[in-house]
């Protein structure tokens, strides 16, 4: 699974940080889907390898402008691409309201959009991926989305088929139906012989701006990953006085290591934190409170950064060359 970062600042773009918004896909194939759209993510996308013409569907965490105002104007876009085909968007009745405004005064899109309000059902189901959803607890009514990719459930050893010398073609497809096949030498074979260990199924959570980390406990056993924000440190949340709905570095990683959680990454960064480690106070401040709590695998996200999650949950980055096209 591949998540790529397209905005990482909260509240307001930085020279390097934009808005957020996040993609999420399987390794290798082009479909992907977007979870949040802060005004400009299209213009990230132009320096990504993600085509609009192979978004799937799109999620909204809240109706906080600097998660979703980017709406308009990506889907304008793909109107202009020539989408035909219908686009789920799962987000709070807000952004209903606010894009069905912009069609009545505007121009509607050239393609059906489905939405589905969060807190009338809490599941979808993709081509890659079953999506379910919790809410959290932030300033106004705000989601986590749990992406958990569907595995396929008896995939063939291709190596050991070829020791055996069994063709590729229709052999494999009954191999793979659990059909037991002869050879043309006679030999019969088993089809439970050639099924791989059952793959488990990688889940990532993506959160929303959130206060309470540990709303994704009953989660954490299956986890591979959490995407969470760490708005500011400890120290910056303790000076702010009033309610921000928002989690520090600190509580966000404390929740991961009581939880056993393999990988973190975070994100979501409040302005004030400067990329260049010498600044005060900068990301690096977010980034040594949070290893000083929590032993898994930490990432702190950049723009356009390309997270791979391997089948051994191992989580790996490139931070790539970007795209000119
Ligand atoms: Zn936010
Ligand atoms: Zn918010």
């Amino acid at each position: 699974m591949e998540i790529i970062f397209l905005g990482t600042s909260a509240g307001t773009p930085t020279k390097t940080r934009n808005l957020t918004a996040i993609a999420i896909k399987k390794r290798n194939y082009k479909w992907w889907y977007l979870v949040d759209c802060g005004e400009g993510t299209q213009h990230q996308l132009l320096k990504t390898g993600l085509s609009l013409l192979w978004l799937k569907s799109i999620f909204i965490t809240h109706v906080h402008g600097d998660h979703f105002y980017g709406l308009a104007g990506l889907l304008a876009t793909l109107s202009t691409l020539g989408r035909k085909d219908p686009l789920k968007i799962v987000s709070p009745v807000g952004v209903r309201v606010f894009l069905e405004t912009i069609f009545n005064i505007s121009q509607e899109p050239a393609f059906p959009i489905e939405f589905i309000d969060p807190e009338e059902i809490t599941n979808t189901s993709d081509d890659d991926f079953d999506i379910s959803w919790i809410p959290l607890e932030h300033r106004i009514a705000c989601y986590g989305f749990i992406f958990k990719e569907h595995v396929i459930a008896h995939r063939l050893n291709i190596a050991k088929l070829k020791e055996y010398g069994v063709p590729s073609g229709p052999l494999w497809g009954k191999l793979q139906k659990g059909e037991y096949i002869t050879l043309d030498s006679g030999e019969v074979l088993n089809p439970h012989d050639f099924f791989m260990e059952g793959d488990k199924a990688r889940v990532v959570a993506i959160a929303g701006d959130n206060s309470k980390p540990e709303l994704f406990e009953p989660y954490s056993k299956e986890l591979s990953l959490l995407v969470h924000e760490a708005t500011y440190t400890e120290e910056a949340a303790q000076k702010i006085h009033e309610e921000t709905g928002h989690s520090s570095a600190l509580k966000v990683a404390q929740f991961a290591e009581a939880n056993g959680l393999k990988n973190l990454i975070l994100t979501h960064f409040s302005p004030r934190y400067r990329d260049d480690s010498e600044s005060t106070p900068s990301i690096k401040d977010i980034e040594d409170e949070a290893k000083a709590s929590y032993n898994g695998t930490l990432s702190l996200a950049k723009d356009f950064n390309i997270y791979t999650l391997n089948r051994d949950e191992q989580l790996s980055c490139v931070e790539p060359q970007l795209s000119s096209n």
